[in-house]
């Protein structure tokens, strides 16, 4: 037995705790046990005693002054009981005695007989009398405030020291063998509850990178070990999840960079085999740079999203006029637009300033402008819209409202957020594809997306990082109609309101 280990630390508090109760216990028991018998034999004792004592305080009175006898009916008495009785005077001379005393009579004390001629019962214990202890009792013969006579009555112990030694063998034999169970008993049931706890240690042993769909399992689910072995069970299930999602992104990655250099190698294969002209020549080259431009982005991609996992992306905290943004990748795109014949519009734009990083809020809206140019075909037309969200009721009337109430001038700070929106009228998303648009890797048409030169990370990024901003991302899609891609940002206020804002907060001042 391994003394450090749980169930031997457990058994053994639980053995030191049971045989401090289980002795204490039986210690108790017999002290309680030997004052109960002797308290009773001492009362049963003075009970005669006083009985004798005031038969003769009784029959004194009867007698005449001067012819006082004591009363000749000891020597029959009691002793059958196991109790002898005597009678005494005030100097402790024995006057009568029961039969079994008359050549033993019982030894008188001092101390006896002064407490009796002042009316006081005294007891002792005298054990040089025979084989056991007598106890005795000596109680005065009361006659008025005098005591011509005591009574002294003995009983032998022998009954309550029989009752004593037996109840003391039985606890004797008793208490160590209560120990002996609950040892024995504690320690089964300490190994049993243990024993799942052995089978988890052993199991979480097996289980390896290879097996994590292995689970524990539970004995009952409803206590602590239950408990654990459900949440070790979470955690192996998080672990397998992590894994299965580095192996499956270990996979795509190494698929989509497979393509491009595929495709390189095929063109570069093919110009060797057979006599170019230069220009055709230049056109393989170009061909190539495209497809090392298409891996490059990739490339550059899976880093960003590798540096974002490691939370190694450092995001700057600046107020950035997002209306602004909007514009500059709406002049970016708006000739890739054309080229494509498809209407790049911009409805309405409120002014908005967010806190964050300029670099990747350009990042998001060209991310959703591109993929939303992508997939419309031709004819077809892209809005964007840029507005600001009501905070409280009533600030902004809606038709039909009381036209005579007067609203207070909006402004950003009415508004803690800001909506982007991007509506196409293109191909649309299929509504079974729409939860996985933002996995990593995820395309609904994997031919069409990288034809027109998609990877499936671009919205992964995009939601990363209206993420990294306190924002939110949604889409709304309908197959053959459009998609509208919905991002909410937190909004602070802009500069130019914080300087009229200081502004008004100077009036004020100069005013009062
Ligand atoms: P990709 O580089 O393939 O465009 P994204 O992560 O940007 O990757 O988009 C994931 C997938 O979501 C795309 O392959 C496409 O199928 C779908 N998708 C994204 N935006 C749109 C859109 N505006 N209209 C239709 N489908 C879209």
């Amino acid at each position: 037995m391994k003394l450090r280990s749980l169930r031997a630390q457990l058994s053994l508090w639980h053995a030191g705790l049971l045989a401090v109760t289980l002795v204490s216990l039986a210690g108790l028991t017999y002290v309680m046990l030997r004052q109960m018998l002797h308290s009773r034999a001492d009362a049963a004792l003075e009970d005669y005693a006083e009985t004798t004592a005031k038969t003769i305080a009784a029959t004194l009175y009867q007698s005449t002054v001067g012819q006082r006898q004591l009363p000749k009916f000891l020597s029959n008495d009691l002793q059958s009981w196991g109790r002898y009785i005597q009678v005494i005077d005030s100097r402790g001379n024995v006057r009568e005695v029961s039969d079994a005393l008359r050549s033993h009579p019982l030894p008188v004390s001092t101390t006896a007989l002064v407490r009796g001629m002042k009316g006081l019962s005294t007891f002792e214990t005298v054990t040089n009398l025979g084989e056991h202890p007598v106890r005795i009792v000596t109680v005065p013969v009361q006659m008025g405030s005098k005591v011509p006579y005591l009574v002294q009555a003995g009983a032998s112990l022998e009954g309550v020291d029989a009752t004593l030694q037996r109840a003391s063998a039985i606890l004797l034999v008793l208490t160590p063998s209560v120990l002996l169970v609950g040892l024995l008993g504690g320690w089964l049931l300490v190994g049993r509850a243990l024993k799942p706890v052995d089978e988890m240690t052993r199991a979480a042993l097996e289980i390896e990178s290879s097996s994590l769909d292995r689970r524990i399992v539970p004995p009952r689910t409803d206590d602590e070990i239950g408990r654990l072995a459900a949440a070790f069970n979470e955690m192996i299930a998080r672990l397998d999840r992590s894994f299965r999602q580095i192996q499956q992104f270990t996979a795509d990655a190494s698929h989509e960079l497979k393509t491009p250099l595929t495709t390189m190698r095929g063109e570069a294969e093919v110009a060797l085999m057979s006599d170019l002209t230069p220009e055709e020549y230049r056109k393989v080259l170009r061909s190539i740079i495209e497809e090392v431009e298409r891996m490059s982005a990739i490339v550059e991609n899976l880093l960003l999203l590798a540096r974002a996992d490691a939370n190694a992306v450092q995001l700057k905290r600046e107020a950035v006029a997002l209306h602004d943004i909007v514009m500059t990748v709406y002049e970016q795109m708006e000739a890739i637009a054309r080229r494509k014949g498809v209407s790049l519009e911009l409805e309405e734009i409120d002014e908005a300033t967010v806190e964050g990083d300029p670099l990747w809020l350009q990042q998001i809206v060209t991310n959703l402008l591109n993929n939303a140019i992508k997939y419309t075909p031709e004819g077809g037309k892209v809005s964007v819209t840029l507005k600001g969200e009501v905070k409280g009721e009533g600030r902004r009337r809606q038709a039909g409202e009381n036209d005579d109430f007067p609203l207070l001038p909006l402004t950003s700070s009415h508004f803690p957020f800001v909506v982007l929106s991007v509506s196409d009228t293109g191909v649309g998303i299929p509504p079974e594809h729409l939860p996985h648009i933002f996995d990593r890797f995820y395309r609904v048409d994997a031919g069409r997306s990288r034809d027109a030169g998609g990877s499936g990370l671009g919205l992964n990024i995009v939601k990363w990082a209206v993420e990294a901003h306190g924002g939110t991302i949604a889409v709304e899609s309908e197959v053959g109609k459009g998609t509208t891609f919905t991002v909410r940002l937190p909004q602070v206020p802009g500069p130019a309101e914080d300087a009229e804002d200081a502004k008004a907060q100077r009036r004020d001042v100069e005013v009062v």
